[in-house]
């Protein structure tokens, strides 16, 4: 089949991957001169089971309303605008204590399959990109105990790999943690990973041009058309195909809305701070979250990274009060990690998030259209076994795990 995909963020590429590894004739159309040029640039890297449950849970309007009289804070609201407000109170309406259990046990199977996915894609194509093992989850106090304990409880139903640590035990695994910040407990997942996405997603576009893909940057799709050769629009000419992908992030709406297709997407942001490791002994050896301001900070080879301070909106500017937050945990946890008098990279990322916290997969529900895309703040996480999914669906092949919960029906049920 000759397939388009819009998109060479992680998601359109690990797609493109797998089509072409099924002898379909791929290309790949993306409106930047590069791919993981927008959300798959500099994402903390984590990917984590823990870190992949739904945002959306009892609690969550407290947190927002909250955390807007709050100097530092996890999730801010960029402004009270009236979309982002109807799509928290889509948020409340559909997550109970019940529904939050049932889109985490959809998310953990779909996060551990992409693992086992992307651990076969490294072995196989020998991909080597800065990476480590373990994810540790900092509890300051019993009010992050507390938060944490719904996702636990998740986690512990599925029987995954988790040890709760008491202070010394973290200190073992992360030597370098800060002796004066105290913890009050934490969480360890060693089969946790961190990696560099857009080192990864760059390795793989190497793999895809072997594999024949055509790849067409600087070409943004203006639009599309549905049928049974469906059609990409660009500036200048109109190509057809016989499946289209649309892999496109945050501008995945945008493209889909005049074929009919509105999701409950509102936009999120959020920050990283990439700076050189000073010296090694006080930096981590792989990821830590910090549960109370869900700020990262992970190891990338000879880098730290600083990530989280997310922004419900889409105002690009970047904020100071939630960069000093970035600054702030750092210091806590690992003063003196890095090297943030020199030169670092400061990235404010963008993407879609819905009212379920899930992505959606497969087909569009219109001719030739297929979708893989809004996996909010776990894209990176849920990348390679989404896009197996999808490429398996438009290959006519059987799924490998159930994907119920996980397409757009959801949200057509009644129609
Ligand atoms: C600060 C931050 C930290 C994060 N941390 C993590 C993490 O630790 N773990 C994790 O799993 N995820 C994390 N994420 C989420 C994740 O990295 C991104 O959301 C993800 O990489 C998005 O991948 P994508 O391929 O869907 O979209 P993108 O990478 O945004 O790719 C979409 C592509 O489509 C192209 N495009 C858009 N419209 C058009 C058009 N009309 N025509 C042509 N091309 C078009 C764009 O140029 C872009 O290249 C984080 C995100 C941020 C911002």
């Amino acid at each position: 089949m000759k397939v388009a995909i819009i998109g060479a963020g992680v998601a359109g590429m690990t797609t493109a991957y797998e089509l072409a590894s099924q002898n379909h004739e791929v290309s790949v159309f993306d409106r930047r001169g590069s791919s993981a040029e927008e959300g798959s640039f500099a994402n903390s890297g984590i990917l984590s089971h823990y870190e992949n449950a739904p945002w959306a849970r009892a609690g969550m309007g407290w947190d927002i309303f909250s955390g807007a009289f709050k100097s530092y804070t996890a999730t801010r609201l960029q402004k009270w605008r009236w979309h982002d407000l109807k799509w928290l109170r889509k948020c409340a309406a559909n997550n109970n204590s019940d529904s939050f259990g049932e889109h985490f046990r959809q998310l953990i199977k779909l996060s551990q399959y992409s693992q086992a996915c992307l651990q076969q894609l490294r072995q196989n194509l020998h991909l080597e990109y800065d990476q480590s093992n373990g994810h540790l989850v900092l509890l300051r106090d019993e009010e992050d105990e507390f938060s944490s304990e719904p996702v636990l409880e998740v986690l512990r139903e599925v029987g995954s790999n988790f040890k709760i640590l008491s202070e010394q035990e973290a200190r073992l695994i992360e030597p370098a943690l800060n002796p004066e910040t105290p913890i009050h407990q934490a969480i360890y997942f060693p089969e946790d990973e961190a990696g560099n996405c857009r080192q990864f997603t760059l390795l793989l576009k190497g793999v895809c041009e072997g594999l024949g893909v055509n790849f067409h940057f600087n070409s943004t799709v203006q639009a599309l058309q549905a049928g049974k050769k469906p059609q990409v629009i660009l500036r200048d000419q109109s190509l057809s195909f016989d499946a289209v992908v649309v892999c496109a992030g945050l501008s995945s709406a945008a493209l889909l809305k005049p074929l009919g297709i509105k999701l409950p997407q509102t936009t999120w942001q959020a920050y990283s701070i990439s700076a050189s490791v000073r010296e090694p002994m006080d930096a981590p050896k792989s990821s830590v979250m910090d549960e109370r301001y869900k700020v990262s900070i992970s190891r990338l080879g000879q880098r730290v990274r600083i990530s989280g301070a997310r922004e419900i909106g889409d105002n690009t500017k970047h904020q100071e009060v939630s960069l000093s937050m970035l600054y702030k945990v750092l210091d806590d946890w690992f003063p003196g990690a890095a090297r943030i008098q020199d030169s670092i990279q400061v990235w404010k990322g963008a993407y879609p998030v819905l009212s379920d916290s899930k992505p959606v997969l497969g087909t569009a529900r219109v001719p030739g259209v297929w979708l893989n895309m809004a996996h909010g703040l776990n894209a990176w996480t849920q990348a390679c076994g989404s896009a197996r999914i999808v490429s398996r669906q438009i290959s006519d092949r059987q799924n490998e795990i159930d994907v119920t919960g996980l397409g757009l029906d959801r949200y057509y049920k009644n129609s």
